[in-house]
């Protein structure tokens, strides 16, 4: 369920008006909606309420210390990739033993710093790794706790660069050779075996691959168990959100709700999927979701700077860059955009995605196709192309919907643009979570 939706013609976030947000703020905006990561959070623990589970968001999804410190006071734990992630999380408030720590290539500092704080456990990718950490932890005459990251082998159907759990990809231990690795780790003198991890893709809008994947690891996790007395069995995150509809026309109105669902698939499907193959393994099962939990709760606002006119194209360029947000230009990726004032226009929408009863309500043309882009020098940086939209002009405010994961913490200065502005709305609250870059921050620390 996400939170933003239209009265009286105007887009909201929770209780607040975006155009006023807007001009407190400044655009490119991004807007993130507490109510809604809540919402999501509350949902999936409640679906896991069955057994012993800790949420583990993914970090590296929207890593703003705000966000971090709403999930850490609501009892989250955190999956992090970074020694910075950590020490973010770490200044919002996290419990650092319900961390994790992951990833394929953690240098000696990294390693350092999450066996001083007690991670709950290192999430090792090789065995390389592996020997790596149990030196370090000897060093420091401390014990290091870790998981193996297994790869299930599994096909979660979705885009290729973000498909992690087949074997022709850099991550993970292939299933077979783990039980041999964990052999090794159990003689090491500074490593404990606490857990098993897997973590399949990402944006995987069925639940069948999650629960083929577990079905694989399973009799591996009761090895383990009776082996070494592992406590945990991670399954990863990856669940996939709506990212067309996200918000869409209806009743004689051009833009407003749709059915509120954020999920691709519901949390009770979910469940019902990995709740059976688990459910007897009796261990502690740790799920880390990034997308889920903050995809739909966050918009990218951006205002049209010129409409641009050729024989072929009209283009609506806006003052938001895929310097701001990538997905689109980086993975071809379908982000609903919307007008924040909506125009109420006699006219039906030719547009595949709108609902039934619009076409009715609406009446004649008033749809048009454009190009949405941005500003930066190339052109690749697009953030819709020939899409449907409703007339729009200079100066309008457009919401680009589904942007709060993997869309502020991918930013850059490419085309030296300062980082856009976060904010956070809680019901009637706004606040400014981070300011804008200054021209001065582009430069500061260069040498001269
Ligand atoms: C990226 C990542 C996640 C989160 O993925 P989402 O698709 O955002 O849920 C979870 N676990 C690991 C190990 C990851 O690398």
């Amino acid at each position: 369920m996400h939170s933003f939706r239209y009265r009286d013609g105007k887009l909201y976030c929770e209780d607040i008006d975006l155009a006023r947000a807007a001009e407190s703020f400044g655009t490119p905006l991004y807007i993130y909606s507490a109510g809604t990561i809540l919402d999501h959070f509350d949902r999936l623990n409640a679906a896991l309420a069955p057994f012993d589970h800790l949420v583990c968001y993914a970090v590296k999804a929207n890593s703003n210390r705000a966000v971090l410190k709403l999930l850490a006071e609501a009892g989250a734990g955190f999956d992090i990739v970074s020694g910075g992630e950590l020490f973010r999380a770490i200044k919002a408030g996290a419990d650092p033993t319900k961390c994790t720590f992951a990833g394929v290539g953690k240098a000696r500092d990294e390693i350092e710093y999450a066996i001083d704080q007690g991670v709950y456990s290192f999430n090792v990718e090789s065995e390389a790794e592996l020997e790596y950490i149990d030196k370090i932890a000897g060093a420091k005459k401390l014990r290091a706790p870790i998981a193996l990251r297994v790869n299930p082998d599994v096909d979660p159907h979705t885009h290729e660069y973000i498909a992690t759990g087949s074997h022709e990809n850099k991550f993970g231990i292939a299933l077979g050779q783990a039980p041999a690795v964990y052999e090794r780790a159990a003689k090491m003198r500074n490593i404990d075996i606490v857990g098993v991890q897997m973590h399949i893709g990402s944006q995987i809008t069925e639940s069948a691959p999650f629960a083929d994947a577990i079905g694989k690891v399973a009799p591996l996790v009761r090895q383990l168990k009776s082996r070494y007395g592992i406590k945990f069995f991670s399954i990863g995150g990856g669940m996939g959100i709506i990212y067309r509809r996200a918000l869409e026309s209806g009743s004689g109105k051009w833009w407003h709700d749709h059915s509120g669902e954020s999920s691709a698939f519901s949390v009770r499907d979910y469940a019902d999927a990995i709740v059976p193959p688990v459910r007897d393994l009796d261990v502690r099962i740790l799920v880390e979701p990034g997308r889920f939990l903050v995809g739909n709760a966050g918009i990218l606002l951006t205002r049209v700077r010129y409409i641009k006119e050729s024989s072929v194209k009209k283009f609506v360029i806006v003052d938001a860059g895929m310097n701001d947000l990538i997905r689109p230009s980086l993975y071809r990726s379908y982000h609903e955009i919307v007008p924040v004032e909506e125009k109420i226009r006699p006219s039906p929408p030719s547009s595949p995605w709108l609902g039934r009863g619009s076409r009715e309500a609406a009446g004649e043309g008033g749809m048009e196709k454009v190009d949405i882009v941005g500003p930066v020098c190339e052109s690749g940086d697009f953030f819709a192309l020939d899409r449907e939209m409703p007339e729009v002009h200079e100066g309008d405010l457009l919401a680009i919907m589904s942007a709060g994961a993997y869309g502020f913490v991918m930013a850059s200065n490419y085309n030296s643009r300062p980082l856009p502005a976060e904010a956070l709305v809680r019901g009637g609250q706004l606040a400014l979570i981070r300011k804008r870059q200054t021209w001065e921050d582009l430069v500061r620390d260069e040498a001269e």
